[in-house]
């Protein structure tokens, strides 16, 4: 574990930032860093030059007949700001007597992929050589939004081909359970304009005779919900996966109560869609989310005048069952329909990306649930869904064709993206050990 630690270390040290220029270089080395450890675990490592940052593959030897598995992560990791928070340096790693590593990035994501990359490490210096073909993959622009990764798996497909991907950068449910993330929503986004009179008017003197952008987007927003928060626009809930019984029933189990849930938010309430617990909404229930509103006097005080235009962005969750394409072009129907006369109303789509489900059934789920249980002792594995989208996801399954099993070793106080994240020796050591038996058991 002494050099394990220091493998960490030194990773974090890099401060690998892929959102900053300036940062450049330390993308380099760290994506260098990454493929001399593979060399000296005793895998063939490349570094792939993108229009952006890096991307590390290394393998170990292909024997035909043997399954593979294709280990994703990424060493690249969100700004330290705000600075100011931060107890020490965000790029100089800190132990505590409890055993809670401190730094930028230890467990989102290098802490993580490092487990994985040093687990195969120890099994190759037990075996020789690890029980089936891997494949890892390591990026360097996951959290940019991976511009360039689609476009590798295409050129790279026959090369990177395997049966099935593992990925550890969700989380666990509670501290010492492994979990296994089996569903993820999709997302659809658009943006929504409504001009009216070719410059702001004068309220007093054209007020009352002319549409008012504002009000008339105000309006039109109010008509994508019901009076009970059902999403409103025609045909959004066709084709919509119900929550299985089994499902509602293991996570009424977990600690993802509505009063944790409404802790968490620091709401005043919940406001869940009838007939659905909170965490039934948030993983498994699709949404219209408002996310910004815009338009008019945004200044101090008032001012009499009818705005020349008006603004709104809004974005869909989407769940198993629901086309993003064909989500965005109802919503587009939708606000064209119950605009307000007076007004041009102009739609623009945005991304989207299709919800992910995961039977936990499947002979590749069942290799990693019993993975997770051995690694993570004592505990029956939580089979969770995560209400956001992670779009290499679905790259994966549509360039190629493979399932992924998300294995996360994130905590809940883990302050991802946060100031202060941590990561503690117990998972990374988990980690270790779960690379090892998931090998093991994927193989069989
Ligand atoms: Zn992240």
């Amino acid at each position: 574990m002494h050099q394990h630690l220091d493998d960490l270390f030194a990773l974090l040290r890099i401060p690998s930032v892929s959102t900053d220029p300036a940062r450049r270089d330390d993308l380099r080395r760290c994506a260098a860093w990454l493929a001399a450890k593979f060399t000296a675990l005793g895998l063939t490592a490349e570094v792939h030059q993108t229009p952006g940052h890096p991307i590390v593959s290394a393998r170990n030897r292909r024997v035909a007949g043997r399954r593979t598995v294709l280990i994703y992560g990424h060493y690249d990791v969100q700004p330290a700001d705000p600075l100011a928070l931060w107890r020490g340096d965000p790029f100089v790693p800190t132990l505590s007597d409890s055993g809670v590593i401190t730094a930028r990035g230890a467990t989102d994501n290098k802490g993580q992929i490092l487990a994985h990359i040093l687990g195969a490490g120890e099994t190759i210096a037990a075996d020789g050589d690890l029980p089936l073909n891997v494949i890892f993959l390591v990026e360097g622009e996951e959290e940019i939004g991976s511009p360039h990764l689609a476009e590798f798996l295409r050129r790279q497909r026959a090369e990177l081909a395997c049966d099935v991907v593992a990925v550890s950068d969700t989380g666990m449910i509670e501290p010492g359970r492994g979990t296994l993330t089996y569903g993820l929503r999709g997302i659809a986004c658009l943006e929504v304009a409504v001009s009216g009179p070719d410059k702001d008017l004068h309220s007093g003197i054209f007020g009352g005779a002319v549409a008012n952008p504002l009000t008339a987007l105000a309006r039109l927003l109010a008509t994508l919900h019901d009076a009970d928060g059902r999403v409103a626009i025609r045909g959004f809930y066709d084709g919509v996966a119900p929550l299985a019984q089994w499902e509602r029933a293991a996570w009424a189990a977990l600690p993802v109560t509505d009063a944790e849930l409404l802790r968490l938010a620091g709401a005043s309430a919940l406001a869940p869609e009838p007939g659905y617990r909170g965490v039934e909404c948030a993983w498994g229930r699709p949404t219209a989310e408002l996310n910004g509103l815009y338009g008019g006097y945004q200044g101090e005080g008032s001012k009499t005048v009818i705005p020349a235009d008006a603004h709104a962005k809004l974005s869909f969750r989407l769940v198993p069952g629901q086309e993003p394409e064909k989500i965005l072009s109802l919503a587009a129907a939708h606000l064209r329909n119950h605009c307000p006369p007076g007004v041009t109303l102009t739609v623009t789509p945005g991304h989207a990306g299709a919800a992910y489900l995961l039977d936990p059934a499947t002979p590749c789920a069942q290799a990693a649930r019993r993975a997770l249980a051995l690694a993570f002792p004592g505990k029956e594995p939580a089979l969770v869904r995560e209400g956001g989208s992670i779009p290499i996801v679905s790259d994966f399954k549509k360039i190629l064709g493979a399932d992924t099993l998300l294995l996360g070793l994130a905590l809940p106080d883990a302050r991802i993206h946060s100031p202060n994240e941590t990561f503690t020796v117990e998972n990374f050591e988990a980690g270790i050990r779960l690379n090892q038996i998931l090998l093991h058991e994927l193989a069989r």
